[in-house]
């Protein structure tokens, strides 16, 4: 037999169902605030479903009467809230996401959807936003981000992650006073020799041997299979880092399951001057400057 046989009252408008039964079962959180966007301190809530209330950690009764403003915070973005008026006020609905504040003081990403609900002579009288806690999703959309950016065998940054640095300006280019590039010597023997696991083993200590040696606010990133960069910010004695990274590498034999190996760098780095100016040009001499390190005997510095 099919659903279809059954008898089921139809009505197309809904009025059958009481509308808050609907809600009070609703996984959304709902809250229906009045109209009025012209009083100090904006529309009143006037109903919240069970599911704000635990969302929020607030009882009905706490909310109810209160503006909407109660579950805002210091990280809450004004702008946001402007444009949610603006949007209101032009009659249009609203779609966003931004940081809501719960009872207890936590901070967590609240997504919603508001909507005009006319009265019976088509007056706007209530909104209804339809609300969710996207901070999950926000949440593994920004480790999905950094798992984008971070090299999985070193855990350093990867090229991408300094690319879109420069591009999105996070890391202001110009403001790049030095590169230093490194390439450790004669790897692919390390490889043939001793497997390409020793040879990620290999990579990986000289990952770490190098951020050990950089400061907080140097970018060190994988640049390659096995080139490494560092972008340094502010006044710096190039050189020095530079001879320093070199040794930090050359500290002493890396220990691997295959035994200890004797692992080199050849380094090349470039400090800014008046026809090298941003990071993408620091960085082509640096590399300029390893390649001389290389054909002048590897596993020394070599730069300008
Ligand atoms: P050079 O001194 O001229 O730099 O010699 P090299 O052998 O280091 O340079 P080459 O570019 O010929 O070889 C680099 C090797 O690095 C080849 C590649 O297999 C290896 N490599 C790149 N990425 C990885 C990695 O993630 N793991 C391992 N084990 N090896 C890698
Ligand atoms: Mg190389
Ligand atoms: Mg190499």
């Amino acid at each position: 037999m099919y659903a279809s046989d059954r008898e089921v009252s139809i009505d197309p408008t809904g009025a059958g169902i009481p509308g808050c039964a609907v809600l009070e079962h609703l996984a959304d959180g709902v809250m229906v605030t009045d109209a009025d966007l012209e009083t100090p301190g904006g529309p009143r809530i006037v109903y919240v479903n069970p599911s704000l209330c635990e969302m929020t950690g607030y009882a009905a009764e706490e909310l109810l009467g209160q503006s909407p403003r109660i579950l805002q915070g210091p990280e809450t973005d004004p702008a946001l809230a402007e444009r949610l008026r603006a949007e209101l006020l032009a009659g249009r609905s609203f779609h966003g996401q931004g940081i809501n504040y719960r009872k207890d003081g936590s901070s967590f990403t609240m997504e919603w959807t508001i909507a005009e609900v006319p009265d019976e002579q088509g007056t706007p009288r209530w909104f209804v936003a339809v609300q969710r806690d996207a901070t999950l999703p926000a949440r593994r959309l920004l480790e999905a981000r950094r798992q984008a950016h971070v090299d999985a065998l070193t855990g350093l940054p990867n090229r991408r992650h300094v690319e879109d640095a420069l591009r999105g300006g996070a890391w202001l280019s110009a403001r790049a006073r030095s590169a230093i590039v490194l390439d450790i010597d004669h790897f692919k023997q390390v490889n043939d020799r001793y497997g390409h696991l020793v040879g990620d083993a290999v990579l990986q200590e000289v990952g770490r041997r190098l951020q050990e040696a950089v400061r907080e606010d140097d970018l060190i990133a994988r640049w390659g299979g096995e080139e490494f960069c560092v972008l340094t910010l502010g006044a710096r004695q190039t050189r020095v880092l530079a001879e320093r990274l070199h040794a930090a590498v050359r500290a002493g034999p890396v220990a691997t399951s295959a035994g200890p190996i004797d692992v080199s760098v050849s380094v090349g780095w470039a400090a800014a001057s008046e026809d090298r100016t941003t990071a993408e040009e620091l960085l082509q001499a640096a590399d300029t400057a390893m390649y001389r390190a290389k054909r002048d005997g590897r596993d020394r510095v070599c730069g300008t």
